[in-house]
């Protein structure tokens, strides 16, 4: 490739390679590790330990943690139960419910975007024994109310709906369905990982009953996240899925990760302090990113609502290329494709499938996730090179020439046109 370019750019101000994943896991922020280092260090005490300074120094630490998380979403302290991350968050909202809540009902409703946390934790449950609704999203990839309305029967128990897509970035309307769900008498989950800390997220404001959050998505540690589970109106109460000696209150069990926590509270507590500046700035870079993409290239399109999204996502499928291919053109750009990486077989994902995309332009997605480290030269870097690959690509797609000679594709039966196997 083209090193004496690459060159020229670093020698501009852009460190290679790029990192524009932040959907994925966010570095960490050093503010944080700061606050981290005594308790990886000399400050090791058990907060569990109850007859001795080492022990309640680490309490008094993870105490201050449970005050700054509760604040940033609107909660008490009491209502905050820390975990190994959101994906544990997931499971025990969802199984922790379904079993306390068993005698009451059976049925729980979630929609096609989820995260594999949710999806799957729901596909266990079925297995179980539960009826799980899997609602479709419209084809800016939003949930339908009244398909919320209608879902709600009198054995549901529980309503799971994201706040933020991790791929897609699209926000779901949290508030309405919450509404929806107090005044029926269900209770509501939300896997607000990618929501908190970049768009304003309220639990009462929202009628937000459990809400799943991590630390490696808003520049905390990984490894360490949180439950939120309400204490009044309604006081919900939940089985706990691991047991032992009886930590946050018998709901989750094992020794807290004082220094992971430590993490996460000081994440929260910077992502509030800036919120709607950091949401701003990187909307700008985004939206930069994106009117240059457009600028250089034709038979690009945004995948989900623009209107309803994270600052920092940006997801768009570039025609007639092959993200993968795209990915090993922009190897010095840490993204995502529209390929769930996951698996050996490269599907398109689900969640761009969900939204009524066909299998060829799944593939040609591209997930952009820019964060607080994002910079403009960045954006500039990441836009010309992705123009000038998926150029170089297309010069080499029959397709594309097609296109470009008036030829319509959508006559044509895309398996047989011979662009994938
Ligand atoms: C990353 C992510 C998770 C999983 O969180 P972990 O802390 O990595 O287990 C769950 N839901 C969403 C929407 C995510 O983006």
């Amino acid at each position: 490739m083209d090193e004496d370019n690459e060159q020229k750019i670093d020698a501009a101000g852009v460190k290679l390679p790029i990192y524009m994943d932040n959907q994925a896991t966010t570095p960490l922020d050093p503010r944080v590790l700061e606050a981290m280092m005594p308790w990886l260090t000399t400050k090791f005490g058990n907060a569990a330990s109850r007859n001795h300074s080492f022990g309640w120094e680490a309490e008094r630490a993870v105490d201050a943690a449970r005050e700054q998380v509760a604040h940033l979403i609107g909660a008490t302290a009491k209502e905050i139960v820390f975990t190994s991350g959101a994906t544990e968050s997931d499971n025990l909202a969802i199984k922790g419910i379904a079993e306390m809540y068993r005698e009451r009902g059976h049925h729980i409703v979630t929609q096609a975007t989820e995260h594999k946390a949710v999806l799957d934790t729901c596909k266990r449950l079925e297995r179980r024994g539960c009826r799980v609704t899997f609602l479709p999203v419209k084809a800016d990839g939003i949930v339908d109310l009244d398909d919320v309305r209608r879902a709600i029967d009198d054995k549901t128990i529980l309503v799971s709906i994201m706040a933020a897509n991790n791929e897609i970035g699209v926000l779901q309307p949290i508030r309405e369905i919450g509404q929806i769900c107090h005044e029926r008498g269900v209770l509501f989950h939300t896997d607000a990982v990618q929501a908190v800390g970049k768009v304003p997220f309220h639990v009462i404001d929202d009628f937000v009953d459990l809400a799943s959050i991590s630390a490696h998505k808003i520049y905390g540690p990984k490894g360490v996240g949180a439950l939120y589970v309400r204490r009044r109106n309604p006081r919900v109460q939940l089985a706990a899925e691991i047991d032992g000696g009886g930590h946050e209150r018998g709901m989750r069990s094992g020794t807290l990760n004082v220094p992971g926590i430590v993490g996460l509270g000081k994440a929260c507590e910077l992502a509030g302090e800036n919120l709607l500046q950091e949401a701003s700035r990187t909307q700008c870079l985004r939206d930069r990113l994106k009117a240059k993409l457009e600028a250089g290239l034709d038979y690009v399109q945004v995948n989900g609502s623009m209107e309803h999204r994270l600052s920092g996502n940006l997801n768009m499928s570039f025609l007639y290329v092959e993200g993968e291919s795209l990915l090993m053109g922009i190897d010095d750009v840490a993204v995502s494709s529209g390929s769930a990486c996951t698996s050996a077989t490269l599907e398109p994902s689900y969640v761009l499938k969900a939204l009524g995309l066909g299998d060829e332009v799944a593939h040609s997605s591209i997930r952009f996730g820019l964060g607080r480290f994002t910079t403009e030269a960045e954006v500039d870097y990441v836009a010309a090179k992705t123009i000038q690959v998926v150029r170089r690509l297309r010069e080499l797609s029959p397709l594309y020439e097609m296109v470009k000679d008036g030829v319509d594709l959508s006559r044509m039966e895309w398996d047989k046109a011979g662009t994938r196997d």
